[in-house]
């Protein structure tokens, strides 16, 4: 019997330690429709990254990215428990891919609370690729023809452009309902920061897009959060087949957004 209590005792300590290095915002999800379990909370594979962006890194190893310049940068900082507003403002590249961006029409609507799979950012990684000013951003940034014939800048690093491409040749087949999604760009390039931030918003490294932002949605407008979209399925298959996230698969909702990350879809 004494024994048994102690063992007792010895599991409970075990299970008590493992819950209480679970962040707050950690939970898994059952995928509309199918048996497939979506971690909001996983340890991400750094390996895409080097996928993603062979023109600038080249390895990883013993929680380094080694970059083809010869530096490299911490992945994981070893920091569990992280709140959700803290991985945003304090994150690693670890904390980069930890939610899981599901490809798709079968998301999870309303998006579970904070699960904004691609809103969490290092800066410096992105910095280091685009350009660390709006004028190195700039020099990498070439035109391109929009869908309703408009011009908007896009960043030729990395391939962004040459993606974006192919994105308007598809959304060009789309039927004439479509269309007004598609006239009117919001906008591509700025260099500021997200509203009411000290981030940097990815429209300042020009890898991301907002469509006619008259049929977008976007939390801040709401008095609450309030889920809103009225972006059809089939504009959003077309950006994330070549590449690109939407911004309306966020609990921090933004329908009008298309960001080019390529990491978080393979
Ligand atoms: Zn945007």
């Amino acid at each position: 019997m004494k024994n048994y209590l102690i063992l007792l005792f010895l599991f409970s300590f075990i299970f008590c330690s493992c819950d209480s290095e679970k962040s707050n915002t950690e939970k898994d999800y059952l995928k509309p429709g199918s048996d497939t379990v979506v971690k909001s909370y996983t340890s991400g594979d750094p390996h895409k990254l080097v996928e993603s962006y062979p023109d600038f890194l080249d390895s990883v190893s013993n929680n380094y990215l080694y970059w083809r310049d010869g530096t490299k940068m911490v992945y994981d900082d070893g920091n569990k428990s992280k709140s959700h507003d803290k991985k945003l403002n304090d994150p690693d590249i670890e904390d980069m891919l930890s939610q899981e961006y599901i490809i798709g029409s079968n998301w999870i609507i309303p998006p579970p609370e904070n699960f904004d799979p691609g809103r969490i950012r290092y800066e410096p990684f992105f910095l280091k690729m685009y350009g660390n000013n709006s004028g190195e951003v700039s020099n990498n940034l070439v035109n391109i023809e929009w869908v309703d014939g408009s011009n908007v800048k896009f960043t030729k690093v990395n391939g962004a452009s040459d993606q974006l491409i192919k994105v308007v040749e598809e959304l060009r087949k789309l039927p004439g309902e479509f269309r007004k999604y598609l006239v009117n760009p919001g906008g591509t390039f700025l260099w500021r920061n997200i509203a009411g931030t000290d981030r940097l918003s990815n429209h300042s490294f020009g890898n991301s897009i907002d469509i006619n932002t008259k049929y977008s949605d976007y939390w801040l407008w709401s008095k609450s959060l309030e889920y809103k979209n009225r972006i059809p399925i089939e504009i959003i298959k077309i950006f994330e087949k070549h590449g690109f996230i939407w911004g309306g698969k966020w609990y921090h909702y933004d329908t009008m957004h298309f960001e080019y990350r390529p990491e978080l879809l393979k």
